[in-house]
Protein backbone atom coordinates (compact mmCIF):
# COMPACT_ATOMS: atom_id res chain seq x y z
CA UNK A 1 0.00 0.00 0.00
CA UNK A 2 1.36 3.39 -0.78
CA UNK A 3 1.80 6.18 2.05
CA UNK A 4 -1.35 7.59 3.32
CA UNK A 5 -0.78 11.18 3.86
CA UNK A 6 -1.97 14.92 3.61
CA UNK A 7 -1.87 15.60 0.84
CA UNK A 8 -4.50 12.12 -0.50
CA UNK A 9 -7.69 13.83 -2.32
CA UNK A 10 -9.88 14.03 0.83
CA UNK A 11 -12.58 11.28 -0.70
CA UNK A 12 -9.79 8.66 -0.56
CA UNK A 13 -9.00 9.53 3.15
CA UNK A 14 -12.58 9.30 4.03
CA UNK A 15 -13.50 6.00 2.82
CA UNK A 16 -10.54 4.32 3.88
CA UNK A 17 -11.39 5.88 7.17
CA UNK A 18 -14.85 4.72 6.86
CA UNK A 19 -13.01 1.16 5.74
CA UNK A 20 -10.97 0.47 8.83
CA UNK A 21 -11.15 2.83 11.25
CA UNK A 22 -13.99 2.19 14.24
CA UNK A 23 -14.83 6.00 15.73
CA UNK A 24 -15.99 5.82 19.67
CA UNK A 25 -19.48 7.13 20.19
CA UNK A 26 -20.00 6.98 16.58
CA UNK A 27 -22.86 5.34 14.50
CA UNK A 28 -19.95 4.54 12.21
CA UNK A 29 -22.29 2.82 9.05
CA UNK A 30 -24.08 6.64 9.37
CA UNK A 31 -20.54 8.29 9.57
CA UNK A 32 -19.16 6.23 6.33
CA UNK A 33 -22.38 6.98 4.19
CA UNK A 34 -21.49 11.21 4.88
CA UNK A 35 -17.28 11.24 5.46
CA UNK A 36 -15.32 11.91 8.42
CA UNK A 37 -14.37 15.10 8.64
CA UNK A 38 -10.19 15.25 8.34
CA UNK A 39 -8.30 17.71 10.78
CA UNK A 40 -5.40 17.88 9.19
CA UNK A 41 -3.19 20.19 11.63
CA UNK A 42 -3.89 22.98 14.28
CA UNK A 43 -1.82 26.43 15.53
CA UNK A 44 -3.43 27.97 18.68
CA UNK A 45 -7.07 28.00 18.42
CA UNK A 46 -7.83 27.05 15.08
CA UNK A 47 -7.93 23.88 13.11
CA UNK A 48 -7.46 23.27 9.26
CA UNK A 49 -9.51 20.67 7.74
CA UNK A 50 -8.50 18.78 4.55
CA UNK A 51 -10.43 20.93 2.67
CA UNK A 52 -8.54 23.66 3.94
CA UNK A 53 -11.12 25.62 6.21
CA UNK A 54 -9.99 26.86 9.58
CA UNK A 55 -12.12 26.15 12.12
CA UNK A 56 -12.26 28.07 15.50
CA UNK A 57 -11.85 24.70 17.98
CA UNK A 58 -14.26 26.17 20.94
CA UNK A 59 -13.73 22.46 22.23
CA UNK A 60 -10.01 22.76 22.79
CA UNK A 61 -10.13 18.76 20.94
CA UNK A 62 -11.59 17.11 24.42
CA UNK A 63 -11.58 19.59 26.66
CA UNK A 64 -7.73 18.98 27.06
CA UNK A 65 -5.67 21.66 24.65
CA UNK A 66 -5.75 24.31 27.70
CA UNK A 67 -2.50 25.76 26.53
CA UNK A 68 -3.66 25.56 22.73
CA UNK A 69 -2.07 23.78 19.23
CA UNK A 70 1.62 24.04 18.12
CA UNK A 71 3.60 24.84 21.29
CA UNK A 72 6.68 23.37 19.29
CA UNK A 73 8.33 23.21 23.33
CA UNK A 74 5.94 20.28 24.19
CA UNK A 75 7.36 18.11 20.79
CA UNK A 76 11.09 19.24 21.57
CA UNK A 77 10.83 17.84 25.16
CA UNK A 78 9.11 14.69 24.11
CA UNK A 79 12.15 13.90 21.67
CA UNK A 80 14.97 14.53 24.16
CA UNK A 81 13.14 12.41 26.45
CA UNK A 82 12.49 9.85 23.39
CA UNK A 83 16.30 9.62 22.71
CA UNK A 84 17.38 9.47 26.23
CA UNK A 85 15.00 6.89 27.90
CA UNK A 86 11.56 6.16 25.62
CA UNK A 87 10.37 4.10 28.57
CA UNK A 88 11.16 2.49 31.51
CA UNK A 89 8.48 0.93 33.78
CA UNK A 90 7.87 1.99 37.50
CA UNK A 91 6.64 -1.33 38.97
CA UNK A 92 9.77 -3.20 40.20
CA UNK A 93 10.59 -0.79 43.19
CA UNK A 94 12.20 1.33 39.48
CA UNK A 95 11.45 4.49 39.06
CA UNK A 96 12.88 7.71 36.26
CA UNK A 97 13.35 11.24 36.42
CA UNK A 98 10.38 12.25 34.63
CA UNK A 99 7.74 10.95 36.78
CA UNK A 100 9.59 11.94 39.79
CA UNK A 101 9.69 15.33 38.89
CA UNK A 102 5.83 15.15 37.71
CA UNK A 103 4.63 14.08 40.97
CA UNK A 104 6.79 16.61 43.15
CA UNK A 105 5.47 19.17 41.10
CA UNK A 106 1.49 17.93 40.96
CA UNK A 107 2.01 17.73 44.99
CA UNK A 108 3.14 21.70 44.78
CA UNK A 109 0.24 22.61 42.81
CA UNK A 110 -2.42 20.80 44.19
CA UNK A 111 -3.87 22.27 47.25
CA UNK A 112 -4.06 21.11 51.05
CA UNK A 113 -2.20 17.60 51.84
CA UNK A 114 -3.15 16.07 48.25
CA UNK A 115 1.14 15.23 48.25
CA UNK A 116 1.31 11.60 46.59
CA UNK A 117 0.07 10.42 42.48
CA UNK A 118 -0.71 6.97 41.35
CA UNK A 119 -0.07 7.91 37.35
CA UNK A 120 -2.18 6.20 34.75
CA UNK A 121 -2.76 6.68 30.83
CA UNK A 122 -5.90 8.36 30.85
CA UNK A 123 -9.40 9.43 32.80
CA UNK A 124 -10.84 6.34 32.83
CA UNK A 125 -7.82 4.70 33.80
CA UNK A 126 -7.49 7.07 36.49
CA UNK A 127 -11.47 6.79 37.82
CA UNK A 128 -10.33 2.93 37.57
CA UNK A 129 -7.63 3.45 39.88
CA UNK A 130 -10.19 5.12 42.10
CA UNK A 131 -12.29 2.46 42.33
CA UNK A 132 -10.05 0.10 43.75
CA UNK A 133 -8.19 2.25 45.76
CA UNK A 134 -11.26 3.65 48.02
CA UNK A 135 -12.49 0.02 48.37
CA UNK A 136 -8.74 -1.33 49.57
CA UNK A 137 -8.53 2.11 51.82
CA UNK A 138 -11.21 0.74 54.02
CA UNK A 139 -10.40 -2.86 53.67
CA UNK A 140 -7.08 -1.75 55.19
CA UNK A 141 -8.47 0.44 57.54
CA UNK A 142 -10.78 -2.84 59.17
CA UNK A 143 -13.74 -2.04 57.13
CA UNK A 144 -14.05 -4.29 53.90
CA UNK A 145 -18.08 -3.82 54.18
CA UNK A 146 -17.07 0.41 52.82
CA UNK A 147 -17.52 -0.38 49.28
CA UNK A 148 -20.11 1.71 47.66
CA UNK A 149 -19.14 4.81 45.64
CA UNK A 150 -22.02 7.07 45.03
CA UNK A 151 -21.70 8.75 41.92
CA UNK A 152 -24.56 10.99 40.18
CA UNK A 153 -27.07 10.30 37.32
CA UNK A 154 -25.53 12.31 33.69
CA UNK A 155 -21.66 12.49 35.78
CA UNK A 156 -19.01 11.24 32.97
CA UNK A 157 -16.21 9.55 34.46
CA UNK A 158 -14.98 7.95 31.20
CA UNK A 159 -15.93 5.02 29.03
CA UNK A 160 -13.87 1.92 30.77
CA UNK A 161 -15.75 -1.05 32.57
CA UNK A 162 -15.24 0.56 35.85
CA UNK A 163 -15.28 4.15 35.16
CA UNK A 164 -18.40 4.03 32.88
CA UNK A 165 -20.48 2.30 35.94
CA UNK A 166 -19.26 5.65 38.41
CA UNK A 167 -20.75 7.57 35.20
CA UNK A 168 -24.19 8.07 35.32
CA UNK A 169 -24.72 7.78 31.50
CA UNK A 170 -27.81 5.40 30.96
CA UNK A 171 -27.27 4.90 27.38
CA UNK A 172 -23.81 3.44 28.32
CA UNK A 173 -24.65 1.63 30.87
CA UNK A 174 -27.29 -0.12 28.26
CA UNK A 175 -24.07 -1.84 26.45
CA UNK A 176 -21.55 -4.29 27.61
CA UNK A 177 -23.13 -5.12 31.32
CA UNK A 178 -22.95 -1.66 33.04
CA UNK A 179 -22.72 -0.79 35.98
CA UNK A 180 -20.25 -3.08 38.46
CA UNK A 181 -21.79 -3.72 41.60
CA UNK A 182 -21.46 -1.54 44.48
CA UNK A 183 -22.19 1.83 42.80
CA UNK A 184 -25.17 3.89 43.67
CA UNK A 185 -26.35 6.89 41.32
CA UNK A 186 -27.90 9.91 43.44
CA UNK A 187 -30.12 13.06 40.76
CA UNK A 188 -27.61 15.59 39.53
CA UNK A 189 -27.87 19.17 40.83
CA UNK A 190 -28.82 20.81 37.40
CA UNK A 191 -31.48 23.32 38.26
CA UNK A 192 -32.28 24.19 34.86
CA UNK A 193 -33.92 20.95 33.61
CA UNK A 194 -34.40 19.65 36.75
CA UNK A 195 -35.21 21.95 39.21
CA UNK A 196 -39.51 22.61 38.57
CA UNK A 197 -40.93 25.76 40.68
CA UNK A 198 -37.63 25.48 43.55
CA UNK A 199 -35.33 28.35 43.68
CA UNK A 200 -31.78 27.13 42.56
CA UNK A 201 -30.46 27.43 46.04
CA UNK A 202 -32.98 25.20 47.26
CA UNK A 203 -33.16 22.98 44.68
CA UNK A 204 -28.57 23.02 45.61
CA UNK A 205 -29.40 21.93 48.92
CA UNK A 206 -32.49 19.42 48.06
CA UNK A 207 -29.56 17.90 45.95
CA UNK A 208 -26.99 17.97 47.91
CA UNK A 209 -29.16 16.07 50.95
CA UNK A 210 -29.74 13.14 48.34
CA UNK A 211 -26.21 12.33 49.53
CA UNK A 212 -26.86 11.82 53.12
CA UNK A 213 -30.03 9.92 52.43
CA UNK A 214 -28.30 7.52 50.10
CA UNK A 215 -25.51 7.29 52.80
CA UNK A 216 -28.42 6.85 55.77
CA UNK A 217 -30.62 3.70 53.07
CA UNK A 218 -27.31 2.61 52.33
CA UNK A 219 -25.68 2.19 55.89
CA UNK A 220 -22.32 4.50 56.63
CA UNK A 221 -20.78 1.15 56.78
CA UNK A 222 -21.07 0.42 53.25
CA UNK A 223 -20.02 3.76 51.27
CA UNK A 224 -17.40 4.44 50.40
CA UNK A 225 -16.74 7.29 48.27
CA UNK A 226 -18.39 10.41 46.81
CA UNK A 227 -16.99 11.06 43.34
CA UNK A 228 -18.28 14.34 41.24
CA UNK A 229 -16.93 16.36 38.87
CA UNK A 230 -16.62 19.82 40.72
CA UNK A 231 -18.70 21.08 37.48
CA UNK A 232 -20.12 18.28 35.35
CA UNK A 233 -18.20 18.77 31.34
CA UNK A 234 -19.54 16.15 29.23
CA UNK A 235 -23.33 15.97 30.78
CA UNK A 236 -23.77 19.32 29.33
CA UNK A 237 -21.76 21.98 31.64
CA UNK A 238 -24.08 22.01 34.14
CA UNK A 239 -22.74 24.45 36.50
CA UNK A 240 -24.32 23.51 40.45
CA UNK A 241 -26.13 26.26 42.62
CA UNK A 242 -24.01 27.80 45.07
CA UNK A 243 -25.45 25.80 48.03
CA UNK A 244 -24.54 22.68 46.15
CA UNK A 245 -20.74 22.05 47.15
CA UNK A 246 -20.36 23.17 50.62
CA UNK A 247 -23.35 20.91 51.57
CA UNK A 248 -21.81 17.60 50.13
CA UNK A 249 -18.92 18.46 52.01
CA UNK A 250 -20.78 19.14 54.95
CA UNK A 251 -22.23 15.28 54.31
CA UNK A 252 -19.04 13.56 53.29
CA UNK A 253 -17.08 15.17 56.45
CA UNK A 254 -19.98 13.86 58.83
CA UNK A 255 -19.39 10.65 57.41
CA UNK A 256 -16.15 9.90 56.81
CA UNK A 257 -16.86 9.64 53.33
CA UNK A 258 -13.95 10.24 50.75
CA UNK A 259 -14.64 12.90 48.58
CA UNK A 260 -13.10 12.21 44.98
CA UNK A 261 -13.31 15.20 43.00
CA UNK A 262 -12.72 14.59 38.92
CA UNK A 263 -10.69 16.79 37.88
CA UNK A 264 -9.70 16.09 34.46
CA UNK A 265 -11.50 18.85 32.92
CA UNK A 266 -11.80 20.69 36.23
CA UNK A 267 -7.94 21.07 36.47
CA UNK A 268 -5.27 22.84 34.75
CA UNK A 269 -7.07 26.19 34.72
CA UNK A 270 -10.32 25.30 33.02
CA UNK A 271 -12.58 27.11 35.92
CA UNK A 272 -9.93 29.80 36.60
CA UNK A 273 -8.10 28.15 39.23
CA UNK A 274 -5.87 25.72 38.97
CA UNK A 275 -8.50 22.97 39.64
CA UNK A 276 -12.03 23.36 40.20
CA UNK A 277 -11.96 22.00 43.62
CA UNK A 278 -10.45 25.60 44.64
CA UNK A 279 -13.01 27.32 42.74
CA UNK A 280 -16.18 25.36 44.43
CA UNK A 281 -14.53 25.39 48.08
CA UNK A 282 -14.16 21.64 48.55
CA UNK A 283 -11.41 19.71 49.74
CA UNK A 284 -11.24 16.47 48.15
CA UNK A 285 -9.02 13.34 49.67
CA UNK A 286 -8.42 12.14 45.77
CA UNK A 287 -8.59 14.26 42.59
CA UNK A 288 -8.84 12.37 39.00
CA UNK A 289 -6.30 13.94 36.58
CA UNK A 290 -5.94 13.76 32.67
CA UNK A 291 -6.51 16.08 29.95
CA UNK A 292 -5.79 19.30 30.50
CA UNK A 293 -2.07 17.83 32.50
CA UNK A 294 -0.44 17.37 29.54
CA UNK A 295 -3.18 20.08 27.12
CA UNK A 296 -3.50 16.53 25.42
CA UNK A 297 -0.55 16.53 23.72
CA UNK A 298 0.38 13.22 25.73
CA UNK A 299 -1.96 10.85 26.68
CA UNK A 300 -1.60 10.88 30.68
CA UNK A 301 -3.83 11.01 33.63
CA UNK A 302 -3.49 10.06 37.24
CA UNK A 303 -5.07 10.01 41.08
CA UNK A 304 -3.21 12.94 43.38
CA UNK A 305 -4.52 11.78 46.97
CA UNK A 306 -4.21 13.05 50.45
CA UNK A 307 -1.28 12.26 52.59
CA UNK A 308 -3.69 10.29 54.91
CA UNK A 309 -5.05 8.05 52.47
CA UNK A 310 -1.24 7.54 51.14
CA UNK A 311 -0.04 6.51 53.94
CA UNK A 312 -3.09 3.62 54.63
CA UNK A 313 -2.54 2.75 50.96
CA UNK A 314 1.24 2.46 51.44
CA UNK A 315 1.21 0.13 54.09
CA UNK A 316 0.22 -2.73 51.54
CA UNK A 317 1.00 -3.78 48.17
CA UNK A 318 -1.50 -2.40 45.93
CA UNK A 319 -2.01 -5.10 42.98
CA UNK A 320 -2.74 -2.69 40.49
CA UNK A 321 -0.72 -0.48 37.97
CA UNK A 322 -0.77 0.34 34.02
CA UNK A 323 2.28 -0.65 31.83
CA UNK A 324 2.62 3.38 31.39
CA UNK A 325 1.98 4.58 34.55
CA UNK A 326 4.23 7.59 34.72
CA UNK A 327 5.59 7.08 30.80
CA UNK A 328 8.51 8.79 30.42
CA UNK A 329 7.88 10.32 27.59
CA UNK A 330 4.33 11.64 28.98
CA UNK A 331 5.33 12.80 32.01
CA UNK A 332 8.04 14.92 30.33
CA UNK A 333 5.43 16.91 28.39
CA UNK A 334 2.94 17.46 31.08
CA UNK A 335 5.58 19.09 33.11
CA UNK A 336 6.23 21.04 30.32
CA UNK A 337 2.96 22.00 29.70
CA UNK A 338 2.58 22.65 33.41
CA UNK A 339 5.51 24.84 33.23
CA UNK A 340 4.14 26.83 30.17
CA UNK A 341 0.91 27.45 31.95
CA UNK A 342 2.63 28.65 35.02
CA UNK A 343 5.25 30.73 33.26
CA UNK A 344 3.03 31.86 30.71
CA UNK A 345 0.35 33.05 33.67
CA UNK A 346 -2.53 31.00 31.14
CA UNK A 347 -4.05 30.57 34.58
CA UNK A 348 -4.49 34.49 35.24
CA UNK A 349 -5.36 34.88 31.91
CA UNK A 350 -8.73 33.15 32.44
CA UNK A 351 -9.03 34.40 35.53
CA UNK A 352 -8.80 37.91 34.80
CA UNK A 353 -8.89 38.55 30.96
CA UNK A 354 -10.50 35.98 28.50
CA UNK A 355 -12.72 34.41 31.42
CA UNK A 356 -14.30 37.83 32.23
CA UNK A 357 -14.46 39.00 28.75
CA UNK A 358 -15.74 35.38 27.44
CA UNK A 359 -18.67 35.65 30.49
CA UNK A 360 -19.65 38.96 29.23
CA UNK A 361 -20.24 38.22 25.23
CA UNK A 362 -21.61 34.69 26.34
CA UNK A 363 -24.07 35.47 29.09
CA UNK A 364 -25.29 37.98 26.75
CA UNK A 365 -26.28 34.90 24.29
CA UNK A 366 -29.23 34.53 26.53
CA UNK A 367 -31.09 37.58 25.06
CA UNK A 368 -31.20 35.19 21.68
CA UNK A 369 -34.87 34.16 21.30
CA UNK A 370 -33.67 30.45 21.54
CA UNK A 371 -31.81 30.69 24.11
CA UNK A 372 -32.79 29.87 28.05
CA UNK A 373 -29.90 30.30 30.39
CA UNK A 374 -26.14 31.12 29.03
CA UNK A 375 -23.79 30.26 31.77
CA UNK A 376 -19.75 29.94 32.09
CA UNK A 377 -17.39 29.66 34.86
CA UNK A 378 -13.67 30.27 33.50
CA UNK A 379 -13.81 28.81 30.19
CA UNK A 380 -16.20 26.15 30.47
CA UNK A 381 -19.91 27.32 29.22
CA UNK A 382 -23.11 26.29 28.33
CA UNK A 383 -26.13 27.58 26.63
CA UNK A 384 -29.57 25.81 26.53
CA UNK A 385 -31.94 25.98 23.90
CA UNK A 386 -35.29 26.29 24.91
CA UNK A 387 -38.48 27.09 22.56
CA UNK A 388 -40.03 28.75 25.76
CA UNK A 389 -37.64 30.73 27.99
CA UNK A 390 -39.78 31.39 31.18
CA UNK A 391 -40.84 27.86 31.60
CA UNK A 392 -37.91 26.63 30.61
CA UNK A 393 -39.93 24.03 28.29
CA UNK A 394 -38.37 21.05 26.25
CA UNK A 395 -38.49 20.86 22.56
CA UNK A 396 -41.56 18.40 20.91
CA UNK A 397 -38.87 17.06 19.43
CA UNK A 398 -36.67 14.29 20.42
CA UNK A 399 -33.89 15.51 23.05
CA UNK A 400 -31.09 16.28 20.71
CA UNK A 401 -32.44 17.11 17.09
CA UNK A 402 -32.13 20.79 18.21
CA UNK A 403 -28.51 20.56 19.48
CA UNK A 404 -27.76 18.36 16.49
CA UNK A 405 -29.22 21.40 13.78
CA UNK A 406 -27.55 23.83 15.60
CA UNK A 407 -23.96 22.16 16.34
CA UNK A 408 -24.26 21.59 12.35
CA UNK A 409 -24.75 25.31 11.65
CA UNK A 410 -21.48 26.06 14.16
CA UNK A 411 -19.80 23.76 11.46
CA UNK A 412 -20.90 25.62 8.79
CA UNK A 413 -19.39 28.40 9.95
CA UNK A 414 -16.41 27.12 11.12
CA UNK A 415 -17.04 26.87 14.63
CA UNK A 416 -16.88 23.85 16.76
CA UNK A 417 -18.88 23.91 19.37
CA UNK A 418 -20.34 20.58 20.97
CA UNK A 419 -23.99 19.59 22.05
CA UNK A 420 -25.12 17.43 24.72
CA UNK A 421 -29.20 17.00 24.13
CA UNK A 422 -30.09 20.20 23.49
CA UNK A 423 -27.36 22.17 25.21
CA UNK A 424 -24.61 23.93 23.42
CA UNK A 425 -21.24 23.93 25.18
CA UNK A 426 -17.90 25.30 24.60
CA UNK A 427 -14.12 25.07 26.42
CA UNK A 428 -11.90 26.14 23.86
CA UNK A 429 -7.97 26.32 24.25
CA UNK A 430 -7.46 28.97 27.72
CA UNK A 431 -4.72 30.55 25.56
CA UNK A 432 -8.10 32.35 23.70
CA UNK A 433 -7.60 36.11 22.81
CA UNK A 434 -10.18 39.03 23.08
CA UNK A 435 -10.25 39.12 19.51
CA UNK A 436 -10.69 35.62 19.08
CA UNK A 437 -13.83 35.39 21.82
CA UNK A 438 -15.07 37.88 19.83
CA UNK A 439 -14.94 35.76 16.32
CA UNK A 440 -16.32 32.75 18.47
CA UNK A 441 -19.18 34.55 20.04
CA UNK A 442 -20.17 36.14 16.44
CA UNK A 443 -20.15 32.69 14.74
CA UNK A 444 -22.00 31.51 17.41
CA UNK A 445 -24.64 34.05 17.27
CA UNK A 446 -24.72 33.67 13.48
CA UNK A 447 -25.28 29.93 14.33
CA UNK A 448 -28.21 30.46 16.44
CA UNK A 449 -29.93 32.35 13.95
CA UNK A 450 -29.03 30.19 11.14
CA UNK A 451 -30.89 27.52 13.36
CA UNK A 452 -33.43 29.39 14.49
CA UNK A 453 -34.36 30.15 11.39
CA UNK A 454 -34.27 26.21 10.32
CA UNK A 455 -36.88 25.20 13.62
CA UNK A 456 -39.43 27.60 12.07
CA UNK A 457 -39.07 26.30 8.30
CA UNK A 458 -39.48 22.72 9.87
CA UNK A 459 -42.28 23.38 12.45
CA UNK A 460 -39.57 22.47 15.23
CA UNK A 461 -40.26 25.23 17.32
CA UNK A 462 -43.02 23.50 19.51
CA UNK A 463 -42.56 22.74 23.08
CA UNK A 464 -42.93 19.23 24.72
CA UNK A 465 -46.48 18.98 26.17
C1 LIG B 1 -12.88 12.82 29.69
C2 LIG B 1 -13.22 12.55 31.11
C3 LIG B 1 -12.82 11.36 31.75
C4 LIG B 1 -12.19 10.23 30.99
O1 LIG B 1 -10.93 10.53 30.53
P1 LIG B 1 -10.31 9.69 29.31
O2 LIG B 1 -8.93 10.22 29.21
O3 LIG B 1 -11.18 9.92 28.12
O4 LIG B 1 -10.33 8.27 29.72
C5 LIG B 1 -13.07 11.22 33.09
N1 LIG B 1 -13.69 12.18 33.79
C6 LIG B 1 -14.07 13.32 33.22
C7 LIG B 1 -14.72 14.38 34.06
C8 LIG B 1 -13.87 13.54 31.86
O5 LIG B 1 -14.31 14.67 31.29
Amino acid sequence: MSAITNHMPTAELQALDAAHHMHPFTTNKELAEKGARIITRAQGVTLTDSEGNQILDAMAGLWCVNIGYGRPELAEVASRQMRELPFYNTFFQTTHVPAIALSSKLAELAPGDLNHVFFAGSGSEANDTNIRMVRTYWALKGKPSKSIIISRKNAYHGSSVGSGSLGGMTYMHEQGGLPIPDVHHINQPHWWAEGGEMSPEDFGLARAQELEQAILDLGEDRVAAFIAEPIQGAGGVIIPPATYWPEIQRICDKYEILLIADEVICGFGRTGNWFGSITVGIRPDIMTIAKGLSSGYQPIGGSIVSDEVAAVMDSAEFNHGYTYSGHPVAAAVALENLRIIEEENVIGHVRDVAGPYMKKKWEALADHPLVGEARIVGLMGSIALTPHKDSRAKFASEAGTVGFICRERCFANNLVMRHVGDRMIISPPLVISTEEIDTLVERATKALDECYAELKKRDLLKAAS
